[in-house]
């Protein structure tokens, strides 16, 4: 038995069909200068949320940038605070007087942001990064140090050659795999990987996605992979959920999403994106100008300002969620009749 498993896992509590995570009209809304007369602007950066996370899947999350992927990823791990909505792990409720407490949510999710070498302590070696937190959490100095090199182990570094080495001293891809290393130190259940490769080489990004598909297998996590690339989702996930200005506006199988999108945002967002399979491009126009302001979005249907079958009643009513059976459920009005 390896240093790292010798760390007790923690134990399953709902069995498989349980979903790990449950997110619930998650809200958040930051406030912006202005409006002396009215009441306070607030950009509405998240707003009304919700998803599910399978025990053992990848869920890749996309969308253009100000869509509200990482405010979310950080409500997730709590290091902001919703204003309203509930998180529920493994059939707990996250943050309740009888849930589970942030320091038990912060053991069992960990996460992965895109600037390596802003996440590590430029003043500790890589051993005392990776001991760090199982010492924080009783293990002695001796089992962590032994836990930090199984862990570089993993990632494919040779422990002799990087415990002793200081973050300025590694490449992007070595200080992400520690970055990652670090991540698992607390044998977590969910990694929350915000844009993790997408600082790195394309040939060191590849190399990183097989290792994580690999610890993945080895450790039975679960993955929500945050990412602008819609080509690296493709590759990963199982499931995608695609967000936009703040809501989602569709999610489903990998396979469904990609092979035949139903919303026309993510018509368009995928008609941007080179294909090597003829079947898979799309005949979309392409995304055209930004999104709008998040401090004043839209009424009804927030994409209806850049969609090109938009109609009065998307101005008028905001699109429930339709079902489209296997899991694939969009949010636009043109599939309600049909669905009805
Ligand atoms: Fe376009 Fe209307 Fe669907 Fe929104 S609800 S995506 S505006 S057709």
């Amino acid at each position: 038995m390896t240093a790292l498993h010798r760390l007790d896992p923690v134990a399953d509590v709902g069995g498989p069909h349980q979903p790990l995570l449950e997110v619930r009209d998650l809200t958040k809304h930051f406030p912006v200068r202005g409006g002396l007369i009215g009441p306070k602007p607030v950009a509405r950066a998240v707003d009304g949320v919700s998803f599910a996370v399978a025990k053992g899947e990848t869920l890749g999350v996309v969308g253009e940038s100000g869509c509200g992927k990482s405010t979310t990823a950080r409500l997730l791990m709590r290091l902001i605070e919703p204003d309203s909505g509930s998180l529920t792990f493994d059939g707990e409720a996250v943050g309740t007087r009888l849930g589970l407490s942030l320091r038990d949510l912060r053991r069992r999710v960990q996460m992965v942001f895109q600037d390596s070498y802003a996440s590590l302590n430029p003043r500790l070696t890589i051993a005392d990064s990776l001991a760090f937190a199982p010492m924080v959490h009783g293990v002695s100095r001796r089992d962590a140090m032994e836990v930090a090199g199984d862990l570089l182990g993993r990632v494919g570094l040779d422990p002799t050659s990087f415990l002793g080495r200081y973050p300025h001293e590694l490449s992007g891809g070595q200080r992400q795999r520690v970055n990652i290393a670090r991540a698992l130190a607390l044998r977590p259940r969910l990694v929350i990987l915000d844009e993790a490769v997408s600082a790195l080489d394309k040939s060191v990004e590849a190399q990183v996605l097989n290792l994580l598909v690999e610890l993945k297998r080895q450790l039975d996590l679960t993955y929500i992979f945050i990412s602008h690339d819609l080509n690296v989702v493709h590759y990963i996930a199982d499931r995608v959920l695609v967000m936009y200005l703040g809501k989602v506006a569709e999610v489903g199988p990998v396979e469904a999403i990609y092979g035949r999108p139903a919303h026309p945002y993510t018509r368009a967002l995928f008609s941007a994106r080179l294909s090597m399979d003829p079947d898979a491009r799309t005949s979309a126009a392409p995304l055209q100008g930004d999104p709008p302001n998040p401090i004043n979005p839209p009424s009804g249907c927030r994409f209806r300002t850049r969609c090109p079958h938009a109609t009065a009643v998307c101005a008028e009513r905001e699109p429930a969620p339709v079902d489209l059976g296997g899991g694939h459920v969009v949010a636009c009005h043109l599939h309600e009749a049909a669905h009805a």
